[in-house]
């Protein structure tokens, strides 16, 4: 918008209408004053100024808008009489932004110096609006520097304080900060502690972490400086994204040597232990079953319940036992199968009969859907069998108001699926996450059905060592689907 202050009316209409002829938008004034209080309301981009008015003269006008932030920057264009105002319209401004036209004015002559000024006028105020993205991104850019400089400030004190060793990496996972506790595990901060022969490999698991951008999470030994002994460290390090700096990563090492010696001897007892009832539990078993057939004439007399008993209780201790020693096995790698041609259906028929046989005091029914299996798969079969075995007796176990279980299976291209489904008390969904842990158990279930919580973490390695994998769907109050999955070999 352009601003024509000029005393006469009749000025102005012509100004006004060779300037919008051109397509420009005017505004007027018809004092000096009038024009300044114009000028503090509203942006405009030139002044065409009449330098001789009564009033306020554009000489004055032009010295008080100078001397304003909002105007100081507006070009003005004097209109003058010839030569006479001339001198003092120059003198005292070097603004650039000033010109002048002699009266009467040429239209062309006009025009050619609104165009010039309001070209300058625009280019400036692009300038100006650039400028000030500019510094708004400068002082965004200086605040969320000194925040995170506070951040890592207090990232590195809060790791001082810790009893573990830290550390922090940059993006291609540079050391460049460790606590104080580092000193112990490595000379300097550009060494890594030095881990045990057996443990290098979590470097290159490393390396597959930062590439992925994931969380790494593992135990390893690392060596001492001052005992030259290995201890057992927690170790877990997490990318930390940071805007436009990329990622880092930050890590802790805990120590965990202590806990390891006790889960140690924990193990060590388990595996003595059940090797040492093993014997005395055959013996009991062997007993009870020669009692019994030398009192198979007299099956009606209480000593022959009482035997059926011991032969009952002894067969669920040796199971228990078997679950320690096959979990004893498994800690020391060697719960091994031995993979054969088996037929699936043989198997489950075998399962299905054998829980059904120790079942035998309450009413039970196990039906058998889905796909049947017509060729033979290549299996442990006693190691499948004892799977099956313990979904079917879980099954029963953990639904005692229910007489009905269905083994399902399905097999597709590469995989064939074998599921137990019961109608029994279910798993709360939380919980299910962990049932294949070792030593877990579902609390309120725990107190009403005896166990140990070992028998699905032996299932999930056996199936583990197949090449399939142990999964369980289920719903409080209304059942759960436990199934397993094994590779069709080819
Ligand atoms: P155990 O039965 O000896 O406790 P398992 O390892 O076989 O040990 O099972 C672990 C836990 O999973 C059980 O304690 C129980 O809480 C839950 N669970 C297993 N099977 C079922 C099932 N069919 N229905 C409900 N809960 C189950």
């Amino acid at each position: 918008m352009i601003l024509i202050v000029d005393d006469k009316q009749e000025n102005i209409f012509s100004l006004e209408k060779t300037l919008q002829l051109k397509g420009f938008h005017t505004d007027s004034a018809l004092s000096g004053e009038e024009a300044l209080k114009k000028c503090l309301k509203k942006d405009y981009a030139l002044i065409i100024l009449d330098v001789q008015m009564p009033g306020m003269d554009g000489y004055e006008v032009a010295e008080t808008l100078s001397g304003i932030k909002r105007t100081k920057d507006i070009p003005i264009i004097f209109l003058s009489a010839v030569n006479r105002e001339k001198q003092y319209i120059t003198k005292g401004y070097e603004s650039g932004g000033i010109d002048y036209i002699t009266k009467p004015v040429d239209p062309d002559i006009l025009l050619l110096k609104v165009k010039t000024f309001y070209r300058l006028y625009e280019q400036t105020s692009e300038l100006q609006r650039m400028q000030e993205v500019l510094r708004t991104e400068i002082r965004h850019r200086k605040q969320a520097q000194s925040e995170l400089s506070d951040k890592l400030e207090e990232l590195k004190v809060t790791m001082e304080a810790l009893p573990q060793l830290a550390f922090t990496t940059d993006s291609e996972g540079e050391v460049d900060y460790v606590n104080e506790q580092w000193f112990r595990y490595a000379p300097d901060k550009s060494s890594w502690p030095t881990l045990h022969p057996q443990d290098l490999h979590v470097f290159e698991d490393w390396k597959l972490q930062l590439e992925n951008l994931q969380p790494l999470e593992k135990e390893v030994r690392l060596l001492e400086c001052n005992s030259q002994i290995y201890r057992y460290h927690l170790v877990k390090i997490v990318p930390v994204t940071l805007g436009a700096d990329g990622t880092r990563w930050v890590g802790i090492m805990t120590d965990i040597d202590e806990r390891k010696l006790l889960e140690k001897k924990k193990d060590e007892f388990l595996s003595v232990a059940s090797h040492e009832l093993k014997t005395p539990l055959t013996s009991i078993k062997a007993f009870s079953e020669i009692a019994l057939r030398a009192m198979k004439d007299l099956t009606t007399h209480k000593a022959y319940g009482y035997v059926s008993k011991v032969q009952d209780q002894s067969e669920k201790l040796n199971s228990l036992v078997q679950d320690l020693l096959d979990i004893s096995r498994m800690e020391n790698g060697g719960l091994k199968v031995n993979m054969q041609e088996v037929d699936l259906e043989e198997i489950i028929h075998q399962a299905m009969e054998s829980t059904l046989m120790t079942n035998q005091h309450r009413p039970l029914h196990i039906e058998r859907t889905g796909d049947a299996f017509a060729k033979p798969v290549l299996a442990d079969p006693l190691r499948i069998e004892q799977v099956l075995s313990n979904y079917l007796s879980n099954a029963v176990k953990y639904a005692p108001d229910s007489d009905s279980v269905i083994v399902h299976s399905t097999v597709d291209e590469n995989f064939l699926t074998i599921e137990v489904r019961d109608n029994g008390i279910g798993i709360p969904q939380q919980k299910i996450p962990y049932v294949f842990d070792k030593f877990f158990r579902v609390q309120d279930a725990s107190a009403r059905f005896q166990g140990l919580g070992l028998g699905l973490h032996i299932c999930k390695e056996i199936i583990a060592q197949h090449g399939g994998a142990c999964g369980v769907e289920s719903k409080v109050g209304q059942g759960s689907v436990f199934y397993f999955t094994l590779p069709i070999s080819r």
